[in-house]
């Protein structure tokens, strides 16, 4: 695929193939993961076998009751597009009921792809900034390099290393990054890692800081200033986001959003929405 390749994009700029599509997906999330019985999930799943709430036509059967039956940890995965990807391209629209030879390579593809998907959904990210300009020729070529993996065989998508091809393009991010919050004015903090896990945190000025990959849980960010933070990784489960203002906020996924607590008063970088359970 040539980096000149267009991908739909929803009128906020994002590929919209890196979205989940679960009408296209064969429920791969619901059957080739694995969860444990916690605060996330009412039971416990093996990989590879489909949950007993998988209806026969790949729907769940308590999607408008998931948080309510325990299941909030469904309610906060994103496939960032690879279930349908799997579904549709790598396996070509037959699903694992009608050819269940093709299960056990289906569910081993599945997480391989969504770290693929995860990748791709960054870059083009930071393709979108204006500022990440000196990258995006480099983001570019990592973009099609990643693309044409996705297209490979079950075999070569499976025997991929993406630890290794998180390493090289993890660079490239970080300075997207750091070319999009030179804009901020003021000194910007570095909580790049931490773990302020429970900090209390409520009202702070964290404009265009680096919060990369930090231990956010249950940390109260009320009314924080997180606009232009970096929040690649950050894992932001139950944390207090109320009235906190996210405008540009780098790398902010939904599923983080999901797993946090906010309000109508809470403002988000477009396109992500607000949670319904907000
Ligand atoms: S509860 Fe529903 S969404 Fe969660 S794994 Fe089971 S079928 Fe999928």
């Amino acid at each position: 695929m040539s980096p000149q390749h267009e991908a739909p994009r929803s009128a906020e700029g994002r590929r919209t193939d890196l979205q989940a599509d679960c009408a296209d997906c064969f429920g791969l999330c619901c059957a080739a993961l694995p969860f444990a019985r916690s605060a996330d999930f009412a039971v416990d799943k093996a990989a590879g076998r489909p949950c007993s709430h998988l209806r026969t036509d790949f729907r769940c059967g308590i999607h408008e009751r998931l948080r309510d039956e325990g299941y909030r940890g469904c309610t906060v995965f994103d496939c960032f597009g690879a279930g349908q990807k799997v579904s549709q391209v790598t396996f070509g629209g037959t699903d694992w009921r009608r050819a269940p030879e093709s299960a056990r390579a289906m569910f081993a593809v599945f997480p391989v792809m969504r770290q693929l998907h995860e990748l791709l959904r960054y870059v083009d990210e930071a393709l979108g900034l204006a500022a990440a300009r000196p990258v995006h020729k480099e983001l570019r070529r990592a973009l099609a390099r990643i693309e044409d993996l996705t297209l490979g065989s079950p075999e070569s998508i499976t025997a991929l290393d993406v630890n290794a091809l998180r390493g090289e393009v993890n660079p490239l991010l970080l300075r997207a990054s750091e070319l999009a919050r030179a804009r901020v004015p003021g000194r910007r903090k570095n909580h790049r890692g931490a773990d302020l896990a429970g900090a209390r945190l409520a009202g702070a000025d964290l404009r265009g800081a680096s919060l990369r990959g930090a231990l956010l849980v249950a940390a109260d960010l009320g009314g924080a200033d997180l606009r232009d933070a970096d929040l690649i990784g950050a894992d932001l489960r139950d944390t207090d986001l109320r009235g906190a203002d996210l405008t540009g906020a780098l790398f902010l996924t939904q599923a983080q959003l999901n797993a946090a607590r906010g309000d109508a008063a809470t403002t988000l970088p477009a396109p992500l929405g607000r949670p319904a359970h907000w």
